[in-house]
């Protein structure tokens, strides 16, 4: 306690950038830079001689527990000796909340003994801002401003991933290829508006069908790929069967109209020798085998799936089709 006011070079510290206190060992403030006055809105004679549990600062950590009451890394530090480092917040006097990173470390006397400790503490705004900036940024790489799921990189990039994970852990996974039929027409009849929310209606309705971890992106246009992982060969139906019913019984009210479109749907299994390309084209190709059977169906390309009611057998080797 004696030493702490005998500290040297008060006024180098006084002009850093970063704002720091120091406590005594009964956490009073013995000393407040500009720096922090200025982070914290508090001057120095505001905070003199006040104790850390006066809760000017009121430090909360992310989950907002006061650390005043729970756990001041202050007081730790005068207790073990050792340094320590957080992202908290502080109360500024002007009400918000001030994200500061903070390091704290003992301070010693002559004789070895811990007479309080020291805060280094700065400003991490401009850092949080950042962090948000890229989730922002992550938001708009990846998300398709239109219908708000995932665009076609979401789409690479999660294919990108189920290729690794088949490679390593062996993980099966297949896709399906989307296609709104006749939508031109839509566009031409209703409008390129009422086209765009048919689009949003199509979106959500396949969006909200599948479960976790199933991934839906809009390949481009008109055109969505669904992306099921674990899935056994014989589910890769079932699901198709839900989009496209769900996606049936779904319609548009717009003034006395009623808007309802269908999809054709091919899905198919990863193969061993696949590429994203190969894999993509058969799904696309099965999708346009649907086209060409009348529209508003699945096309699947293995042999093993379970048969539905309306199959329609397309190609004896190994394509099956269902309305
Ligand atoms: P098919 O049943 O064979 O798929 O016929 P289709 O009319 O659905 O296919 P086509 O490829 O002829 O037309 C797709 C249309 O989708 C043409 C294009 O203008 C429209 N389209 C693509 N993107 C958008 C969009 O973001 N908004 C709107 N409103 N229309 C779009
Ligand atoms: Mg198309
Ligand atoms: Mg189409």
């Amino acid at each position: 306690m004696d030493d702490i006011d005998n500290i040297s070079c008060l006024e180098v510290l006084d002009n850093l950038y970063d704002g720091i206190y120091y406590v005594n060992r009964e956490k009073e403030i013995v000393f407040w830079n500009k720096a922090a006055e200025k982070i914290t809105g508090y001057s120095k004679a505001e905070v003199i001689n006040k104790r850390c549990s006066d809760n000017i600062l009121r430090h909360v950590d992310d989950s907002g527990h006061e650390l005043c009451c729970y756990g001041c890394p202050l007081a730790k530090v005068i207790q073990d000796g050792l340094p320590r480092e957080a992202t908290v917040y502080l109360h500024h006097k002007q009400g918000h909340r001030v994200p500061v990173i903070v390091k704290i470390t003992p301070i010693y006397n002559a004789n070895h003994k811990i007479v309080g400790a020291v805060e280094l503490f700065s400003d991490a705004s401009n850092t949080m801002n950042v962090v948000r900036e890229i989730a922002i940024l992550r938001r708009e790489v990846f998300i398709d401003q239109l219908t708000g799921i995932g665009n076609r990189k979401f789409a690479d990039m999660n294919l990108r991933n189920l290729f690794e994970n088949q490679e390593f852990y062996g993980i099966p996974f297949g896709i399906l290829f989307i296609d709104i039929d006749n939508f031109k027409h839509i566009n031409d009849e209703y409008g390129h508006e009422i086209g765009d929310r048919v689009l949003v209606m199509v979106a959500k309705t396949i969006a909200s069908s599948l479960r976790q971890p199933d991934i839906v992106a809009r390949w481009g246009g008109e055109e969505f790929i669904i992306m099921i992982p674990k899935i056994p060969e014989n589910k890769l139906l079932e699901i198709a069967e839900r989009v496209r019913v769900l996606v049936e019984k779904t319609w548009l009210d717009i003034e006395e109209k009623t808007i309802s479109v269908t999809v054709s749907v091919g899905g198919t299994m990863y193969q061993e020798t696949d590429t994203i390309s190969t894999l993509i084209n058969r799904a696309d190709q099965n999708m346009y085998l649907s086209k060409k059977a009348g529209k508003n169906c699945i096309s699947i390309d293995h042999q093993s799936l379970s048969i539905g009611q309306n199959q329609i057998k397309f190609n004896q080797e190994s394509f099956q089709q269902w309305h």
